[in-house]
């Protein structure tokens, strides 16, 4: 039988039946059924029974306590609906009526301990078409900061395209139709709900599989929605309405229908899991990936851009953190951002470039400002949380505290003159400054953008006085954390309230006056006035003392030891006192509330500024860093060059300098692509290919990816550790590096080796940087050799892009004398009497061995054992080298001569003379006959 209360629950657990359902029972949250098993187990709480045979397991926490539960739960992946009281059980003699009044997920809540330098992505995937056709739609929102953008992959690799973008982005919770892509389905929650029962998506499986799963599965969340919610009719006005448009082209989705859907999915989604306010969502931004220089998830992960290579390594190995010099979460969250897509329109980086030379060049205005910054705390997160409506009167004084620095900031940014900063602090970026070619140029450029540069940036830096001064007016200095306390509302600022709090203190008063009183006309030294929820205010006398209680006390209670009593005088006072809280409480809600209004009115001017702080932010960071460092200005141009003179890696440098382990050899590079097959442009190149060689540990794989870290420091539009530095626009950087452990995906090394040289020979460009490191190692040694010979010649004959190539097979290093725009390069070791000492410098040459003997010596194997190595490895280098040239002079001869193929098993020697010998002519007919029957005996012998 159903208890009343069990009624409910089924009922708030039909409607959400994905969810965790915490129902508030009294002052505990339950759980029950597989819900109470599973948080049982994730919270390690004490698993019950509500009947006596244990059939309807259920747990609880403390409704107080409950918040920390269910931030452990989310950061599980899991999602939860509060089922909460809908009245106060004081009020109501019948059963207290329920309802899920939230449901929380990872994607949709915000987290205080939500990392600061971390976007919280809530994502959407709308999938439309297939083949050629096909679409896959993006949306993402991040609700702790607003941040709201779309995107559309489309063609035959959208799918690939797709779980790239998630990789990089790592949202932490996914949606997507029911009916969907199978790929996407499985999620955490695959117990609650039957997810095999689902029909294929219009994708075929053949183009899911292609992908690589693995973004998948590091999406914690995974959300169905019914499929209708994905369709345009429900979804597309769903978002006009949001935006306020009565178009979406003008938020660039004209012909982008399925990033639009998947936007509009989203915001359906916030409805139904009830979230607060969404007034400080920005406007829809749709982005396109190649506006900005492409990295893959792999290049991003093998750089190590944000996150290091292996997890659970400290992140000091991570570019984001040697950059990381900013002064505000947004400017860290930009860096971040920044990092993942550096700008790839030259005049971009240009005026980025300027903008921190500037502000390198000048150390007072540059510390002013980012002492000015400095006190800024994260205004877009607290924002969200006015929004989202769980902002406390603590949040407001911060936030209020935030912006009193923010005068200080747009005067600090309003002291610099370059473009950037005139822009940043709105004091006129004068339109005759620009040619109007320029700019037709730049909105041709970026119709659809509008991310990267923006030319009319050009209202006055907003220092939201009005509003620091609107919350400083209106909640007192040092507010208590909940509103329920009382006391948030500042004196004076509404007559009633204050009127209010005056007769609550002299009825506080008046009731010490009556303690004093009673004392003296009873007696009793003891007594006392106090107040609980349940009983009010009473009077309380001791066991001891009831004899000489009066006899106009009236009982209310009695304790072990006490006993409690009231007069119609503490009647009167408790009601007054009691209901001037009550109406006081009231005011100060009402007034709170509209002060939330207000600023939420204001949300957009707070994200425009909050974007300029950010933006601010990383120059100055970036500058200081320049100036700190003494890193140069690139010079960055319409070219296909790539030169730097003693080059230092970012992150190697400062680790070395940290630990004390010795200084940085820099190095330099040379690189230019090879754009045209014309004869001019092949005269006139230099290299595009350097194929480097040396011992292992010799710094090769460093060197390999400092060329591509100072690439995109410079599109980033920061200074580079180097002399001297010139780089022509990369459009994409590629990376294939070293033997990354893909086994726990279930894939072998060798394969994922040549999925990424396979994306990599298919797609590159001559404006693209290759990084190829250790190619072919994963398996045997000719079969690598082999693919990484053809793999060199691909770059260098078919698409004439920068690379670097670093190998252990010297071998490699014959290719320079057959291709022109290959060179040599090898890093230095030298041999010393205790063995091999690594120089770090890179110079031009084939390294002559591999040293690798050398290396396991240095690495403590028994002297037997590199002794016997050595005496091997003569003999098999000897047999090596004649091989590879040997089978290089005759490629070279098949390349000269006509090819001539061998169909048949060679005849012997004799029967080829023999024919050779014949005379056709003279022979009779009967001699024909003899030589062919010979002929045939004696290669019946041969065989
Ligand atoms: P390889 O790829 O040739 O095996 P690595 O690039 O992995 O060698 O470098 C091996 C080690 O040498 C790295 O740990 C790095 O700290 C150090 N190293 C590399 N290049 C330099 C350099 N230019 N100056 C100082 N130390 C370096
Ligand atoms: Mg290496």
């Amino acid at each position: 039988m159903q208890t009343p209360v069990m009624r409910q629950y089924f009922a708030a657990k039909q409607a959400h039946p994905d969810c965790l359902m915490m129902c508030r029972i009294g002052d505990f949250y339950e759980l029950f059924y597989d819900d109470a098993i599973i948080a049982s187990r994730e919270l390690q709480l004490t698993l019950t029974a509500r009947d006596r045979e244990k059939k309807q397991p259920m747990c609880g926490v403390p409704y107080h306590a409950a918040e920390q539960y269910i931030q452990r739960l989310l950061r599980k992946g899991y999602r939860i609906a509060l089922c909460d009281q809908m009245e106060d059980p004081r009020l109501t003699k019948k059963i207290v009526r329920r309802e899920v009044t939230r449901v929380l997920t990872p994607g949709t809540v915000v987290d205080a301990g939500l990392g600061a330098e971390q976007s919280n992505w809530l994502a959407s995937v709308c999938a439309r078409g297939t083949g050629s056709a096909a679409g896959v739609g993006l949306a993402l929102l991040d609700l702790s900061t607003g941040e709201f953008r779309a995107t559309e992959f489309p063609g035959t690799t959208a799918w690939a395209q797709l779980m790239d973008e998630l990789e990089r982005l790592r949202p932490v919770e996914l949606l997507y139709a029911e009916g969907g892509p199978v790929a996407l389905q499985g999620g955490r929650q695959g117990s609650l709900r039957d997810l095999a029962a689902s029909t294929p998506g219009p994708l075929p499986a053949a183009e899911q599989d292609q992908a690589d799963p693995g973004a998948l599965a590091a999406v914690r969340t995974k959300t169905a929605l019914e499929d209708w919610v994905f369709t345009p009719d429900y979804a597309l006005p769903l978002l006009r309405r949001h935006a306020g448009v009565h178009s979406l082209d003008g938020l660039g989705l004209a012909g982008h229908e399925a990033a639009a859907v998947a936007a509009g999915a989203l915001l359906h989604y916030l409805q139904q899991t009830k979230q607060g306010g969404l007034e400080h969502i920005d406007t829809l931004r749709f982005y396109q990936r190649g506006e900005c220089l492409l990295l893959d998830a792999v290049t991003v992960r093998n750089l190590e851009l944000v996150e290091p290579l292996f997890s659970g390594e400290s992140a000091q190995t991570t570019l984001f953190h040697t950059l990381d010099a900013c002064s505000t979460p947004m400017g860290r969250r930009l860096l971040r951002s920044t990092l993942l897509r550096p700008a790839s329109h030259l005049a971009e980086i240009q005026q980025r470039l300027d903008a921190v030379a500037e502000a390198a060049a000048d150390l007072p205005r540059r510390e002013g400002l980012r002492r000015a910054l400095g006190g800024l705390l994260d205004l877009e997160r607290l924002l969200g949380r006015v929004a989202l409506d769980s902002a406390g009167p603590r949040e407001l004084v911060a936030l209020a505290g935030a912006m009193a620095c923010l005068p200080g900031v747009r005067d600090a940014v309003g002291s610099f003159h370059s473009r950037r900063w005139r822009q940043l602090a709105g004091t006129g970026d004068p339109a005759g400054e620009i040619s109007t070619e320029a700019k037709d140029q730049l909105s041709g450029e970026l119709s659809t953008a509008g991310a990267e540069i923006s030319t009319e940036r050009q209202a006055a830096f907003d220092a939201l006085e009005d509003l620091h001064s609107l919350i400083a007016a209106t909640i007192a200095d040092e507010p208590p954390v909940n509103l329920a306390e009382g006391g948030v509302i500042r004196a004076g600022v509404d007559a009633e309230l204050d009127e209010l709090r005056e007769l609550g203190r002299s009825g506080r008063q008046a009731l010490a006056g009556i303690e004093e009183r009673e004392r003296q006309r009873t007696g009793i030294g003891s007594l006392k006035v106090r107040f609980n929820s349940v009983f009010g205010y009473y009077l309380e006398v001791t066991k001891a003392n009831s004899r000489s209680v009066p006899a106009d006390y009236e009982r209310k209670q009695t304790l072990v030891n006490a006993e409690r009593f009231t007069t119609p005088e503490l009647k009167d006072y408790e009601t007054k006192i009691l209901t001037a809280q009550e109406r006081s409480g009231e005011i100060e809600r009402r007034l709170f509330a509209g002060l939330r209004r207000q600023l939420l009115d204001a949300a957009g001017r707070m994200r425009e500024t909050s974007r300029r702080v950010a933006e601010s932010d990383l120059l100055a960071c970036f500058a200081h860093l320049a100036a700190l460092r003494g890193w140069v200005r690139p010079q960055v141009e319409e070219s296909g060059v790539l030169e730097f003179a003693a080059g230092r890696h970012p992150v190697v440098e400062l680790r070395l300098e940290e630990s004390g382990g010795g200084r940085f050899v820099p190095n330099s590079i040379s690189l230019e692509a090879w754009v045209g097959s014309t004869e001019t442009a092949e005269q006139s190149t230099g290299p595009s290919i350097a194929l480097i060689t040396g011992p292992n540990m010799g710094g090769k794989s460093t060197y390999l990816r400092q060329a591509a870290l100072l690439v995109v420091m410079a599109q980033c539009g920061c200074f580079v550790p180097a002399e001297r530095m010139r780089l022509g626009l990369v459009d994409r950087i590629y990376t294939r590096i070293g033997a990354s452990d893909n086994v726990a995906r279930g894939r072998s090394t060798f394969m994922v080796e040549m999925t990424e040289t396979a994306a990599i020979l298919n797609t590159a460009t001559a404006q693209s940087l290759v990084l190829l490191d250790e190619m072919g190692r994963g398996t045997a040694t000719y079969d690598g050799l082999s693919l990484a010979w053809a793999a060199v010649e691909h770059l260098h004959e078919k698409i004439g892009a920068r690379t670097l190539f670093a190998t252990h097979y010297h071998e490699l290093t014959l290719l320079a004398n057959r291709l022109p725009r290959l060179k040599n390069l090898r890093v230095t070791a030298r041999e010393t009497a205790s063995g091999i000492v690594f120089l770090h410098t890179v110079e031009a040459g084939a390294a002559s061995r591999s040293y690798g003997i050398e290396v396991a010596r240095l690495a403590g194997l028994p002297a037997a054992v590199i002794a016997r190595a050595r005496e091997v490895l003569k003999l098999h280098e000897r047999a090596e080298t004649q091989q590879v040239a040997r089978a290089l002079e005759a490629a070279d001869e098949q390349a000269a001569a006509p090819l001539q193929m061998t169909m048949f098993t060679p005849l012997s020697q004799r029967i080829v003379d023999r024919l050779a010998a014949v005379d056709v002519d003279g022979l009779t007919p009967r001699e024909a006959l003899n030589l062919l029957a010979d002929l045939q005996r004696e290669l019946g012998a041969s065989s």
